[in-house]
């Protein structure tokens, strides 16, 4: 044995030292032995001795940062969908292998720990999964960054069925305590809330505003460690929580009123108490709007503070720091900076708003009209009274120039206007992103044009060095190194382990395509994948799934844009088909489905509802279950998708065109080998570029096409009458075929054969079964099948999070990366 030298033992990245360590915190930190200590002990045990690891390294990056006086990014988002990050942080620090042995050593099972801890589900779906694999990409391009968030005490809830309904139960993440992040209790800022804006005149008879009586609340941060991949860098993701300020009680307590002091506490707390569990739709609730201000205005003072450490010049500003706003959410930032420039650091106006537009940036994530943020004017006036005057000023500055420039067109003013003129006017938030910032992306090729052309067209013409595409990805550390570990080594036996850190780099497993050795290994990884799933839903649901049949899966929140009915009908189809003729000589499904719906979202818990009544028929049909599955799997999050994507065949990508801005839950399938069926919309129509138009299943109307029937006039009538396939399904729905209740389904008929089908089901229902026919046939050839399967895997580098990263930091923050 040899002993160790000049080494820190807590930061020593053998097994031997990891060992010790493990037992160390069991004894010294949680005061447990290995009789009492609990699987959370044992977890906790293994967590602080992998944050020893991250501390050095954590303090020394934020260090460097300083002394070199980087440029730096602030990447601002109300959500963070981060999954567990036992695995995540041991892979990026080099160390899987080390701590699963020393894990071993002290009789401790990796996979029992590893699934002790608690996924941390601070967000909805793609738009707060994008901003982890963000965090992951700029840790590992060495990006001098910091994710900005809340610490909610209740993440995204946790969805049980009970009798095929959704039942929503609050996520308790934090109840054993989060061993990841530290509180910094010194680093704690007061965000103002209400009062009122006092104008004076200062010395020099200047007018000058001052925002004063408001009600503080106090934000206090929570930081966990982001490790890059194995390059000693460890950024920081700093979360607020909210607390009550020291200041508000005082009054109350001297006159007695102890407890209802303490109970206004409890009020103040209420801003980070709950992530609103609403995907792509706006909620104009005022306790929204204070949880956006107290992410900016903490933020920003932090920022800001870091700024004057080293400057004292403001111009400077857009030199030294970007801000990235992950949609409009933190778009308050914009106002809260010419708050702060002008008001407290005095800068005349067009100074601070040359920096304010050279710093910010702002990224779109949806078209839909009911996602935009539309700001009540009474509300803000109320909770942000002196933010709601320099918006005004703001607007009536750039409806100037708007009317300068517009010519006979008499309505721009009104279309651009950050003020939406009504009954109660209201303040658009991407307007005013617009307005206020020096880039402004979509999220794939298609939505970015979508957006020039469609909703940002004006804005398009008055400013179109804005506007540009950062297409998503995700990050391959998590969604192939760590989510599939048997491919992943299969890839890195054959090329080495660049591809980790240099996705593109996949295309050389191209060659291996048909090289038969590789095809098997390649095929038996995807069956153990397989396996290990099927295990799950036996554990889970108690119904014997085959390995051999195709796993067809959807995965994604419910939505009736991501039209998961359109894949229910097939199965309906399916069905009728084989029971219409049980010899029918078909390839055997698994279809696969799992996704949460927003609570009040009623159309969408109504078709987890049918999917849940459709499955129980087909699984329950002994005609039928042997060939075709339909399986609803409960409580969608990182970690479920994690099990699922890896044993996955056929990924089902099918929204109607033109309302999936990106999707990234098509790269992490199309990545882990499985052919996609899909619609042109988003980021498939990338995808499609990159496979090859041979190796992927696109179907269905495109965006011209939805325009034009739109401009026709569509009648889902005559797709009804005209397919009896078509017709039966439906029939069967709204007759009862699926559930006692004839009323139950009549909501979703209705909608689509009397209020329009407005996301065109039926339009494009039988382009769908018909490329259906087709993922059957070459499912039959399965060395075509396996083929193709692979060149996905292989070509689909593009899509790592870390070339989009390499494409934010070139045009939008001009800052260097590592690699
Ligand atoms: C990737 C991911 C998403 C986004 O999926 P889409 O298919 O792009 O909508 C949503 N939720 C989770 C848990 C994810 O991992």
């Amino acid at each position: 044995m040899t002993k160790k030298k000049n080494i820190d033992p807590r930061s020593g990245m053998d097994i031997d030292s990891f060992r010790e360590d493990i037992k160390q915190h069991l004894k010294y930190t949680l005061s447990k032995d290995t009789f009492s200590a609990t699987e959370w002990d044992n977890y906790r045990s293994v967590v602080l001795a992998v944050m020893d690891r991250l501390h050095e390294r954590w303090i020394d990056t934020q260090q460097q940062y300083y002394d070199d006086n980087v440029k730096r990014v602030y990447y601002l988002s109300m959500e963070y969908l981060i999954g567990r990050l036992l695995d995540n942080m041991l892979i990026n620090l080099g160390l899987q292998d080390v701590a699963a042995e020393a894990m071993e050593d002290v009789g401790l099972d990796y996979d029992e720990i590893r699934t002790t801890e608690w996924d941390a589900g601070l967000g909805n779906g793609g738009l707060g999964r994008l901003a982890a694999c963000f965090l992951d990409s700029m840790a590992t391009l060495g990006i001098p960054a910091t994710g900005y968030g809340i610490r909610y005490d209740y993440g995204i809830f946790y969805q049980s069925i009970q009798n095929g309904y959704q039942v929503e139960k609050p996520d308790l993440w934090l109840r054993y305590g989060n061993p990841w992040d530290i509180v910094r209790p010194k680093i704690q800022y007061d965000v103002p809330f209400y009062g009122n804006s006092h104008a004076y005149h200062d010395e020099d008879g200047e007018l000058q505003f001052e925002w004063q009586n408001t009600h503080d609340v106090l934000a206090v941060a929570y930081d966990t460690p982001i490790p890059g991949f194995k390059n000693n860098v460890v950024n920081n993701l700093r979360l607020w929580k909210a607390t009550s300020s020291s200041s508000i009680d005082l009054k109350s307590f001297n006159q007695g009123q102890y407890i209802d002091a303490v109970r206004d506490t409890q009020l103040n707390e209420n801003i980070s108490r709950v992530l609103y569990p609403n995907d792509k739709v706006f909620v104009g609730q005022e306790l929204r709007l204070k949880q956006e201000f107290f992410l900016v205005a903490a933020s920003m003072q932090d920022i800001l503070r870091r700024f004057k450490k080293t400057e004292d010049d403001w111009r400077n500003l857009p030199n030294k720091i970007a801000i990235q706003c992950n949609d409009t959410h933190p778009n308050l930032a914009i106002p809260e900076l010419m708050r702060f420039l002008v008001d407290e650091e005095d800068l005349p106006w067009d100074t601070a708003w040359d920096i304010t537009t050279e710093t910010m940036a702002y990224t779109n994530h949806t078209l839909l009209p009911e996602a935009l943020e539309k700001w009540p004017v009474s509300l803000l006036r109320n909770l942000l009274p002196r933010h709601l005057q320099i918006i005004y000023e703001i607007n009536s500055r750039f409806l100037e120039k708007v009317q300068a420039s517009s010519g006979d067109d008499r309505g721009k003013v009104s279309r651009m206007s950050i003020i939406g003129e009504g009954e109660d006017p209201v303040v658009h938030m991407a307007h005013l992103g617009i307005v206020g910032s020096r880039k402004i992306n979509g999220v794939a090729a298609l939505h970015s044009d979508l957006l020039k052309k469609t909703l940002f067209r004006d804005f398009y013409e008055m400013f179109p060095e804005r506007f540009t595409n950062k297409t998503n990805g995700i990050t391959p550390r998590r969604w192939l190194r760590q989510c599939n570990r048997g491919l992943s080594d299969l890839i890195t036996e054959k090329i080495g382990e660049d591809w980790v850190t240099h996705l593109d780099q996949l295309r050389q497993i191209e060659e291996f395509a048909k090289d038969q050795d590789f095809v098997e290994k390649f095929v038996e990884i995807k069956q153990e994948n397989k396996q290990h799933l099927a295990d799950y839903i036996k554990e889970k649901r108690d119904i014997d799934v085959d390995i051999n049949s195709m796993f067809d899966i959807q995965i994604k929140r419910i939505h009736e844009y991501k039209r998961q009915f359109m894949l229910a009908l097939y199965a309906i189809t399916l069905y009728n088909r084989i029971k219409e003729n049980p010899d029918l000589d078909i390839v055997p499904r698994t279809i696969l489905v799992a996704g949460k719906a927003a609570p009040g979202y009623t159309m969408a818990k109504l078709f987890i509802k049918l999917m849940n009544d459709v499955g129980e028929k087909i699984n329950n049909d002994p005609e039928v279950n042997s060939k075709l599955k339909f399986i609803f799997l409960a409580n969608y999050s990182v970690t479920l998708a994690e099990k699922m994507i890896p044993a996955a065949n056929l990924s089902e990508q099918i929204s109607t065109a033109g309302f999936e801005a990106s999707g990234t839950g098509n790269m992490k399938f199309a990545l882990n080998g499985a052919l996609t069926i899909g619609t042109l919309d988003g980021a498939n129509v990338e995808i499609k570029e990159e496979v090859g138009d041979e190796n992927i299943f696109i179907f269905g109307k495109t965006v011209d096409d939805v325009d034009k029937l739109r401009h026709q006039g569509y009648n889902p009538w005559e797709y009804y009458e005209g397919h009896p396939e078509l017709k039966k399904a439906i029939d069967q729905i709204r007759d009862g075929f699926f559930n006692d209740d004839k009323e139950l389904y009549h909501p979703i008929v209705d909608s689509l054969l009397n209020k329009g089908d407005y996301f065109l089901v039926l339009a494009d229902y039988e382009a769908y079964i018909n490329k259906q026919a087709e993922v059957d046939e070459l499912y039959k050839d399965q060395d075509e099948w396996n083929r193709k399967a692979i060149l996905n895997t292989a070509r689909v580098g593009k899509f790592s999070s870390d070339r989009t990263i390499r494409d934010y930091a070139e045009e939008i923050w001009r800052v260097e990366v590592d690699r």
